[in-house]
């Protein structure tokens, strides 16, 4: 395979890079650099098959030239993260439409395969446990950019689906559910690296709103097998297909887990949703996926626990590896 990752740089993409180079792939990666790092790129530095070009999705000519040499394209580049949203939210609508658009006409244009990256906040506050793909988007106001990147996603899974009907690319989504592991940073709002950095730290857990809020964290390492299935596999074409594990916890729960796991001695405060996010901010309370669908195609079953995520986070941020990742 000739692969093009976009968003190399980013959490996600940096593990799939270094997959793909370790089954024996060719792979471009292109980032900005805006949220994405070369720190997390540092491991694959100088191998054999590896490429990194800087620029952004919004480039058309520069997403073209990356394309025409790939024969699959994962698109993961975006505007992630509640604080990103809050604080750039003009530029993450801009990244995550027309940045979509472009890697899609551009993987339309050079034949290539194509998977997109969506998310779990396309269900907007639907609290049903597992929600399945074909469940109804539950979404506040637009005139909120809490759900403007819920939205920019549901563009973006509507602009692919229409394409691949229209043009019969072949193109799939990705629905990822919170994803975590090394490299994720906290900078952008994520809670398992906040909690895993401040109970470090000794510094206290904070827990925003009441802690009653329920997701579901799945580790990387299970999902980046899954993209590279998934944009392999031809009956998944057209469709939006869940990534994640339905093992629900609290976030006031996972909070006292991160402590007693890593043995801190860090306390747990609350901080309202208005004082984090600005007014008017709507949480989602709960989201738990239904993975039949990924399992039917690709036979996707998660393997690792939050344990295995918390000490994962806990080794990367110390610095060091973990002896079995
Ligand atoms: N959260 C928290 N403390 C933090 C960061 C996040 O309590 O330091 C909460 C956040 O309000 C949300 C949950 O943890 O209810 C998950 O947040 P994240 O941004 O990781 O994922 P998402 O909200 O997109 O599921």
């Amino acid at each position: 395979m000739r692969a093009l990752v976009t968003g190399a740089a980013g959490f996600i993409g940096s593990h799939l890079v270094e997959h793909l180079l370790d089954a024996g792939h060719e792979v471009v990666g292109l980032d900005d650099l805006s949220t994405g790092t070369a720190a997390n790129l540092a491991a694959v530095d100088g191998r054999a098959g590896w490429e990194f070009v800087r620029g952004s999705v919004l480039d058309e000519a520069r997403v073209d030239e990356v394309t025409a040499g790939a024969d699959t394209v994962f698109h993961l580049a975006a505007a992630v993260g509640a604080f990103v949203v809050r604080d750039r939210t003009i530029e993450g609508i801009r990244i995550n439409v027309h940045g979509t658009d472009t890697v899609l006409e551009a993987a339309r244009r050079h034949s290539a395969r194509l998977l997109v990256a969506s998310s779990s906040e396309i269900y907007g506050k639907n609290t049903k446990i597992g929600l399945r793909e074909d469940d109804d988007r539950i979404v506040g106001s637009p005139l909120m950019h809490r759900w403007s990147y819920s939205e920019a996603k549901a563009l973006d899974e509507s602009l692919v689906s229409a394409t691949v009907e229209a043009h019969g690319v072949p193109a799939v989504i990705a629905r990822l559910f919170n994803t975590v592991g090394p490299r994720q940073t906290g900078l952008y709002g994520m809670v398992v690296p906040r909690f895993v950095g401040q109970a470090l730290a000794g510094d206290p857990l904070t827990v925003f709103g009441t802690g009653e809020q329920i997701r579901c964290f799945c580790h990387v390492l299970d999902i980046v097998p899954a993209l590279v299935a998934l944009a392999g596999c031809d009956e998944a074409r057209g469709r939006a297909v869940n990534l994640g594990t339905a093992d629900q916890i609290s976030i006031g729960s996972l909070a006292d887990r991160v402590i007693a796991r890593l043995g801190s001695s860090s306390t747990v405060v609350r901080r309202s949703y208005e004082e984090v996010y600005g007014r008017g901010y709507e949480d989602l309370q709960r989201r738990v996926p239904d993975c039949s669908l990924a399992r039917e195609l690709i036979g996707f079953r998660p393997a690792r626990d939050l344990d295995d995520v918390i000490d994962a986070v806990a080794a990367d941020q110390l610095g060091h590896r973990p002896a079995v990742a």
